[in-house]
């Protein structure tokens, strides 16, 4: 029943999300602060449920791949080399009367129903002309299209001058990138292997919306998967995988104006739409690993970007893409970007980022086959309107166990006759194992709609009868569906089920 029509709008989950306490306008007391969000006493906790079943999943358990953790802003030197600097642009517009600043590209967006991302500053200034765009607000006439670049200046020290400017990082993917050799040589790590890392990222938008889907400052889950050069083919796990099957929509099926459709990922390699097998097989992996925390198969797909839309850096790419209520929109790009960082990072610090291969006594420049790069708030709003279903009479959170914010939830039927003492021990007896909520206020039914709202899988009722039968009720959320658990038996029933 999880349907995103349920949801009609991104600003009514917003409000949801206010009143439930997952995430606050930033400062609100001051009016908020367009593009900064904070996050509440549940947001934190599904936050870190997704944080952590993603480090857990692409890191901890896995021999090939090792985590950092970097520093946000850095030497801007390294922002210089991977083209941040010169490059980090987007379009602006501004109209000429109102001063209204839009980004060009959403303009055209929202006017045209076209995507203008990688629509050049002449490209939007003849569509402007041919189409006579207007400033949205009062008709007035817009400037042409002026770069902007998109990172936060800062000044490191107490001197604001131009030789102490930094920035605040806009992707967290470059401390991968210049930490490589000492990451490397530290773990001893051999190719192929991955980086990961989990952090902040700082991007000044000209026009932040969508909620959280776009934020000027934002976390990123990010991990560069390194090969050797000649190599990018050799993937141990691509046999497990290849006759799996995603939802694809190449770049071909773009220009033809066909939709996405389910595809083999062995099809897709030989049709050459994905171009090396560790690519498919990073590809494969993000994708599942959405759909085990519970996204609907119908609501992701695989996008192939254009040539056109490639970034100056990527030799192929894709997006993980979402359908949001606003539209189909990238959760998670994934580049092969090839020699290029690691190249530019040797050029402009003289030393050249090598791997050394024993087999064949050479150095080589190590290449990035895949670069999962995930938006950390973007898959919480993605897990949220997935789980957000209303029914009959509530509003429910079927979000995965794992994912919950609250696991369990524990009420004593009334606050007397020795109940409250009964669940406080079974609360005991549970909360080092799992986050739970104790509530005796309010009718049951009432505590379990707060919950349901909560996403708490599970609730324990302590009635009469336990004093006797040493039994609770254990309400499931999803069915409503009610068993009887002995007392004893609660630890492992609930680790069969979280
Ligand atoms: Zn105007």
């Amino acid at each position: 029943m999880a349907d995103i029509s349920k949801i009609h709008t991104i600003s009514d989950l917003a409000a949801f999300c206010k009143r439930k306490g997952f995430v606050f306008p930033s400062a609100e007391i001051y009016g908020g602060f367009s593009g900064f969000f904070d996050y509440g006493p549940l947001g934190i906790e599904l936050k870190e449920n997704i944080k952590k079943d993603w480090w857990k999943t692409f890191v901890q358990s896995r021999q090939d791949v090792i985590g950092i953790d970097g520093s946000a802003i850095t030497n801007p030197k390294v922002l210089e080399a991977s083209g941040h600097v010169a490059g980090f642009n987007d379009l602006l517009v501004d109209c000429k009367k109102c001063k209204f600043r839009e980004r060009a590209d959403h303009l055209i967006e929202d006017l045209l129903k076209i995507p203008a991302e990688h629509l050049s500053a002449k490209q939007i200034q003849k569509l402007i002309e041919k189409h006579k765009i207007k400033c949205p607000k009062c008709k007035g006439p817009l400037s042409e299209p002026k770069q902007y670049n998109t990172m936060f200046k800062t000044y490191v020290g107490p001197v604001e001058q131009d030789s102490s400017v930094a920035y605040l990082r806009p992707e967290t993917a470059q401390s991968i990138f210049s930490n490589f050799e000492l990451i490397q040589k530290s773990s001893r790590a051999q190719l192929p292997f991955g980086i990961a890392q989990i952090g902040k990222a700082f991007r000044n938008e000209i026009s932040p919306r969508d909620f959280l889907f776009r934020m000027r400052e934002f976390e990123q889950m990010e991990l560069e998967f390194f090969t050797h050069p000649k190599k990018i083919n050799d993937c141990p796990f691509y046999n497990d995988i290849q006759t799996s099957s995603v939802n694809m929509l190449s770049a071909e099926m773009q220009n033809k104006g066909k939709n996405h459709k389910a595809m083999t990922i062995k099809s897709a390699v030989i049709k050459k739409i994905i171009k090396n097998r560790w690519h498919a097989y990073w590809l494969y992996s993000q994708y599942q690993w959405f759909l085990n925390l519970g996204i609907n198969p119908k609501n992701l797909r695989i996008r192939e970007h254009k040539k056109e839309e490639l970034a100056h850096y990527a030799k192929a790419c894709f997006d993980l893409e979402y359908k949001f209520p606003f539209g189909w929109k990238e959760l998670q790009g994934m580049a092969d970007r090839g020699q290029f960082d690691l190249s530019q990072h040797g050029k402009y610090s003289g030393k050249e980022i090598t791997f050394f291969d024993q087999a064949k006594q050479e150095h080589v420049v190590p290449y990035v086959a895949a670069e999962p790069s995930q938006g950390l708030d973007r898959a919480f709003l993605a897990f949220l309107i997935d789980a957000y279903t209303v029914e009959k009479d509530r509003v429910v959170l079927k979000l995965n166990p794992k994912l919950a914010p609250i696991k369990i939830a524990i009420f004593p039927l009334v606050n007397k006759d020795k109940l409250p003492e009964v669940a406080m021990k079974i609360y005991n007896l549970l909360k080092d194992k799992y986050p739970i909520f104790y509530d005796t206020s309010g009718s049951i039914g009432r505590r379990y709609r707060r919950m349901d709202e909560s996403g708490t899988p599970f609730c324990l009722t302590i009635d009469h009868d336990t004093l006797k039968d040493k039994a609770v009720t254990v309400r499931h959320r999803d069915s409503m569906k009610q068993k009887r658990v002995k007392i004893k038996d609660l630890e492992t029933y609930f680790l069969k089920l979280i």
